[in-house]
C-alpha cells in the first residue's frame, strides 16, 4: 500500500458511509481486461465491476458513443422523446421476447418496477388482494425496500423490518415447492435464471420451462431477473434463451451500458398495458447519453460471432478450472455457463481473493465459499491461462 492509498482510505473512512468493505487498492485507469492502481501496478480483471464492464474497460466504441453523446444532448425530461431511447428500446424488443421497455437507473429499480407492474397487472385483471410474489431462497434482487423484501437472504433483511408484505421463498430448482407455495393471493413468481449473488446456481434441466407452464396454468406472471445473467454473460444474449422458457417480465441492468448506470424492465404488450401515464416514472431513466452507450454496447454483444466467442472462452475457463479441481481436494466443484463461472470451495474463499489481488488478479467470493469469475466478455484464452496460472500458484502454496 503506498502513501496515496493510505490517504484515500482515511478520507473515505472519514467522509463516506461505511457500507462497503473495500480492498486497499485505488484504481485510476482501465483498458480492456486490465486495471491500474495509483502506484502503477497492473491487474487482470476477472470481475469486471461484477459483470458490468462486459466489453472491458474504456472500450473505444463505447467511449466514442459517450463522448459524442455528451456533446449532443445529456438529458431532457421523459416528458419528451429522444432518439437514442427509442432506438435502444426497439433493439431490445427485437432481440427478446418483449414488446415494451421501461428504463431505470439500476438493477434494483428495474426489479422495483417489475414488482409494481406485477401487482398492477393483477389488480387490473383479478381485483385487489392478489399481490403475493413467490421468490427463491438465496436469490438477490436489490437493496430498496421492495427488492430486499424480495431477496431470499435473511442477512439482507436484518434490521430493516418490517419488510414489504407479500414475498415468500422456496428452493431454487424445485417446481413442486413453487406449486405448494401458490395461494389465491399469488400474482407472480420471480427468479434469476442463474443465481449470481447466491453462489452461482444454475437452473436444473427443465426447471424454468416447467415453471413457465405452471405459471401459465395458474395465471401467474413469470419474472426473470437477468440483471447479472443478461447481456451475453452466459453465452446467449439472455440466459432464458438456453432454457426454452421466455418470461412475461424481464429485468436488466449491470452490463446494459457497459458501466454507465442503466436498468431496464421488459414485458409483453399484454402485461405492459397495466402501466399507464402516472403509474411509474423516473427522472433519469433512459436519458439520451446513457441510451447511446447502451445501444453501442448492445450492438456489439448481440453479434452472433461475439456470443459464440463468449461460449468458447467460457468453456475453456470452465475446463481449465476443472483441471485445478483434479489437483486440489479443497475444490468441491466448478460450474458455469458462458463467462459466468463459479468455483465452490470446501473452505471460505475470501483469503484466496486477497491473495489474487496481491498477485495482480481480481476475482471475488460470493456466498462465503464460491469464487466467482465474471471477466469482461472480450477476454480470451491468454487471459484465462494467466488467471488460472495465478490461482494454481496460490493453491499450490495452500497445500504445502
Ligand atoms: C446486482 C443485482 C441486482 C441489483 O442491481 P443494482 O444495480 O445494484 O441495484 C439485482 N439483481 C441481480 C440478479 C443482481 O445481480
Amino acid at each position: 500500500m503506498n502513501a496515496t492509498t493510505e490517504d484515500i482510505q482515511q478520507k473515505c473512512n472519514k467522509h463516506i458511509f461505511g457500507t462497503y468493505a473495500r480492498f486497499p487498492v485505488a484504481f485510476v485507469r482501465g483498458e480492456a481486461c486490465r486495471l491500474w492502481d495509483d502506484a502503477g501496478k497492473e491487474y487482470l480483471d476477472f470481475l469486471s465491476g461484477i459483470a458490468v464492464c462486459s466489453l472491458g474497460h474504456c472500450h473505444p466504441e463505447i467511449t466514442l458513443a459517450i463522448s459524442e453523446g455528451a456533446r449532443k444532448l445529456i438529458h431532457v425530461s421523459n416528458l419528451f422523446y429522444t432518439y437514442p431511447q427509442v432506438e435502444l428500446a426497439a433493439e431490445l424488443t427485437r432481440l427478446s421476447f418483449a414488446d415494451k421497455v421501461f428504463f431505470s437507473n439500476s438493477g434494483a429499480e428495474a426489479n422495483e418496477a417489475a414488482i409494481k407492474l406485477a401487482r398492477k397487472h393483477s389488480s387490473d385483471n383479478f381485483g385487489p388482494g392478489r399481490f403475493h410474489i413467490i421468490s427463491m431462497k438465496d436469490s438477490f434482487h436489490g437493496r430498496t425496500m421492495a427488492t430486499l423484501s424480495a431477496t431470499g437472504q435473511s442477512k439482507v433483511h436484518h434490521g430493516f423490518e418490517p419488510l414489504v408484505e407479500g414475498f415468500s421463498f422456496v428452493d431454487f430448482n424445485s417446481v413442486s415447492a413453487v406449486q405448494a407455495a401458490i395461494t389465491d393471493k399469488t400474482c407472480a413468481v420471480m427468479v434469476e435464471p442463474v443465481q449470481g449473488e447466491g453462489g452461482l446456481n444454475f437452473p436444473a434441466p427443465g426447471f424454468l420451462r416447467e415453471l413457465k407452464a405452471l405459471c401459465k396454468e395458474r395465471k401467474l406472471l413469470l419474472i426473470f431477473d437477468e440483471v447479472q445473467s443478461g447481456m451475453g454473460r452466459t453465452g446467449s444474449l439472455f440466459a432464458y434463451e438456453q432454457e426454452d422458457a421466455a418470461p412475461d417480465i424481464m429485468t436488466l441492468a449491470k452490463a446494459l451500458a457497459n458501466g454507465l448506470p442503466m436498468g431496464a424492465m421488459l414485458a409483453t404488450d399484454e402485461v405492459a398495458r397495466a402501466f399507464t401515464p402516472g403509474s411509474h416514472a423516473t427522472t433519469f431513466g433512459g436519458g439520451p447519453l446513457i441510451a447511446s452507450a447502451a445501444l453501442a454496447t448492445l450492438r456489439i454483444i448481440s453479434e452472433p460471432a461475439f456470443l459464440a466467442k463468449v461460449r468458447e472462452t467460457g468453456a475453456y475457463l470452465k475446463s481449465s478450472l476443472q483441471e485445478l479441481k483434479e489437483r486440489y481436494s479443497f475444490i468441491k466443484g466448478v460450474r458455469g455457463r458462458g463467462l459466468m463461472v463459479g468455483m465452490e470451495l470446501g473452505t471460505p474463499g475470501a483469503k484466496f481473493v486477497s491473495k489474487c489481488l496481491e498477485r495482480g488478479a481480481i476475482i471475488n467470493c460470493t456466498h462465503e465459499t464460491v469464487l466467482r469469475f465474471v471477466p469482461p466478455l472480450v477476454a480470451g484464452r491468454s487471459e484465462v491461462d494467466e488467471m488460472v496460472g495465478i490461482l494454481d500458484g496460490i493453491f499450490k502454496e495452500e497445500t504445502i
